[in-house]
């Protein structure tokens, strides 16, 4: 029952259709069936009771309380009803709700008139307007319904009078207006909210999806950079695994009582599995180079009828392992072309490796050598597995593998970029042809101006160029370097228990003059003595630990800049040790580069510091550093105190510090070196680790709502970040 009415209500309604017009077909349809069933449950009623007051009074039943008129206008009005329906069904919402309307306006004024004159009926016309409200969209469409239902409301008292003329002159028009205005002012405010709401939600709505769609997107992104990482490591390793089996193998075969002419086959192998394991790992560190463009060719003419020679003498014997048809076709004899000839070797090697790795038993492969009208073009062209169209696109991209068997166990998806790389760096150009399972043709064009039996002097002046732009960030870098050797006299105390690392950083720091500290206790003891423009020391040390020897350092107020060198483990020191105010904190392994430019830069800075102090009059500086303290002071006891409330944000600090958010943000960074909010975040962190520890049984929403934080899960996920779980 409940499903024939649901799909009655649904009459009409549409997929493509809006959601409002949807729900004004529903409501239409809900009119309709309502109104139906009063219509029968009237009839019949009606019909009962004159029947039992027939049978009640002993009259003869006489079918008398059967009014025929009574029940045809009942029929009538229900045949519509049901017409409205068909109507929203078959030809549209538009016709049915007039339908409903004139059924309505028809049928009451009927009533009102000659059904039951005189008993009010015309009072159901105050309906009129709201039902056209709830229907239409148009504002004038629904005043034109509340004058209809206002003149219908009339028609009784004026137009075809039923009552008595006295009553007729008691109806007082401007209240009946009155009722009819109130009742639409009423029903439209609530609807103009209800479309107001609506908009919103659908604003909403559409927002959530959108949001949907861009999650649905990145996790894409990152599943399949995933897929694809754990893919190039298992390769990697691979790769990386074959060359050190053999290592090993052979190392432990190395037995001195065999004859030095054994022993020195097994090393010769061990040498050349090193050194592919070398190449590997130097592509990979090469191209990265090249895609940073901190990288010079040393390039110089070369034959390339020799250069090429070369290399089909090294594959020959592989392809022959394999019964490929190797072939070497030149047509250039006695040109050069301005190469680096190491690198473009390696090129060369990646596509001849390629060949022989996607060629079966049996194919052949050849490299062929022609002028063209550019130039001079060198082809690689095997009749191995060849690869499809949507992935030709790709295989110059970084790290991209065609899915074959083949793939699945070997490279790395870095050859065909690296050659690439190699090939633009030149200004030479490479593109691939190929179909699946027919092959595969490599073709390398080198433009005019790069070939010649005797190379001209423009293409080596436009090479140049190429060069220096290539060693623009190597020159910056060396730039750095010339400026630290100038530092010569600045003077550096390096803190290490580790006498390999102060070594390592004594040959780093070659520019400075050093001085060796083995632990915190021996560095205060040297300071006591000595002055140093800076102070270089571990996290992790015996007797005393970095932080102490900040901390202690702090204390006797010297300013000399410090550097933290420390193990990625003891990251969760690092903003305790930032907020005794060091200058700068790096992680292990670090760059050179980067621990010289941080170096440098504290120097720099701590020499600005210096010059402000002995141009500023001691009592200036004095009060500034108490303006700190206080500023320090005032700050950190607020955000304590609140640090319980979600709303403690930079908005309620800096209303509570009284300057605006800018200024406030701007200060804190000065005085402590964080932006507000990483200050609150850290608050919040560090309060949450210290109920952890003082309360392990307290529950994660407990803690949560004890530091502000409404999402459990994100704190959490913070404090084991920062603190390890
Ligand atoms: P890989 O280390 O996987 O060989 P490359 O960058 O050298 O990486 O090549 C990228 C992809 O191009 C390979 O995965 C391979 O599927 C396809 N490819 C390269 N050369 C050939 C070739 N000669 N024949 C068929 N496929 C090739």
């Amino acid at each position: 029952m409940k499903k024939v009415y649901e799909s009655i209500i649904a009459t009409g309604t549409k997929n493509n259709f809006s959601n409002n017009l949807n729900k004004k077909i529903r409501l239409l349809n809900i009119y309709s069936l309502v109104w139906s069933h009063i219509v029968l449950v009237f009839l019949s009623l009606e019909m009962f009771i004159n029947l039992i007051g027939e049978v009640y009074n002993k009259k003869n039943i006489s079918f008398d309380f059967f009014d025929l008129k009574y029940f045809l206008i009942h029929i009538f009005i229900v045949i519509l009803l049901i017409g409205v329906l068909f109507i929203n069904k078959y030809l549209n919402f538009k016709w049915g709700r007039i339908l409903f309307l004139s059924t309505f306006g028809f049928a009451n004024i009927y009533a009102a008139l000659f059904i039951s004159p005189g008993s009010f009926i015309e009072y159901y016309f105050l309906l009129m307007s709201p039902i056209a409200i709830t229907l239409f969209e148009k504002k004038s469409t629904y005043l034109f319904f509340l004058v209809i239902g206002f003149l219908l409301f009339l028609t009784p008292y004026y137009f075809y009078p039923v009552y008595p003329p006295d009553f007729v002159e008691r109806l007082l028009i401007l209240e009946t207006v009155c009722i009819f205005l109130v009742l639409y002012l009423l029903v439209n405010y609530f609807k103009k909210n209800n479309t107001k709401f609506e908009k919103l939600l659908a604003l909403e709505r559409d927002k959530v999806l959108s949001d949907k769609i861009i999650l649905e997107r990145q996790e894409a992104e990152l599943r399949e950079l995933s897929e694809f990482k754990s893919h190039f490591f298992v390769n990697l390793s691979h790769e990386i695994r074959t060359p050190l089996t053999l290592i090993q193998g052979y190392t432990n075969q190395l037995t001195f009582k065999e004859s030095d002419k054994e022993n020195k086959q097994k090393t010769t192998i061990i040498k050349e599995q090193c050194q592919q394991m070398q190449d590997i790992i130097n592509s990979i560190m090469d191209l990265s180079k090249i895609e940073s463009n901190q990288f010079q060719l040393i390039s110089s003419p070369v034959n390339i009828n020799s250069f090429l020679d070369k290399h089909y003498t090294n594959f020959q014997s592989l392809f022959s392992e394999k019964n490929i048809a190797f072939l070497f076709n030149d047509k250039t004899i006695k040109t050069n072309i301005l190469i680096d000839e190491e690198l473009f070797s390696k090129a060369i090697t990646n596509l001849l490796s390629n060949a022989l790795k996607f060629t079966p038993i049996n194919g052949s492969v050849s490299i062929n050598t022609s002028f063209t009208k550019e130039g001079l073009k060198i082809e690689i062209i095997d009749n191995g597995i060849g690869i499809n169209k949507e992935d030709l696109e790709n295989i110059f991209k970084r790290f991209y593998q065609v899915k074959n068997d083949i793939t699945k166990s070997q490279g790395s998806g870095i050859g065909l970029a690296f050659t690439k790389s190699i090939v633009s760096a030149h200004q030479f150009s490479i593109n691939a042809e190929s179909s699946a399972r027919k092959g595969c043709c490599f073709t390398i064009s080198i433009p005019k101006n790069f070939i010649s039996t005797s190379i001209n002097e423009d293409s080596i002046k436009e090479l140049d160029t190429v060069n220096i732009k290539n060693s623009l960030e190597d020159k910056n870098f060396k730039e750095e370097h010339k400026s630290t050797s100038k530092q010569k006299g600045k003077k550096i105390l390096v803190v290490d228990d580790h006498d390999q690392m102060r070594t390592y950083l004594k040959k780093v720091l070659k520019g400075y003059t050093i001085t060796e500290a083995k632990n915190g206790e021996d560095a205060l003891n040297i300071l006591k003595e000595n002055n140093f423009d800076l102070i270089l020391t571990d996290y992790m040390m015996p007797v005393m630990d970095g932080e102490t020897l900040v901390k202690e350092l702090k204390k006797q107020q010297n300013k000399t800049p410090i550097i933290v060198l420390t193990a990625r483990t003891d990251q969760h020191g690092k903003l305790s040790m930032l907020r005794l105010g060091i200058d700068g904190y790096l992680h292990k392994p670090f760059m050179e580069e980067e621990l010289l430019i941080n170096i440098k830069n504290s120097i720099n800075l701590y020499k600005n510091v210096k010059d402000f102090d002995k141009k500023t009059s001691p009592e200036v500086l004095k009060s500034l550093n108490e303006y700190a303290d206080k500023f320090n002071t005032k700050i950190t006891t607020y955000i304590n105190k609140n640090i319980d409330s979600p709303l403690l944000t930079v908005d309620t600090i800096s209303e509570y510090m009284k300057v605006s958010r800018s200024t406030l943000n701007r200060k804190v960074k000065t005085i402590l070196g964080q932006t507000v909010n990483q200050l609150i975040q850290e608050a919040r962190l560090e309060k949450a680790r210290n109920l952890r520890i003082k309360d392990p049984f307290a529950s994660k929403k407990q803690i949560a709502e004890a530091v502000g934080i409404t999402n459990t899960t994100y704190l959490f996920e913070k404090l084991n970040e920062r603190y390890g779980s």
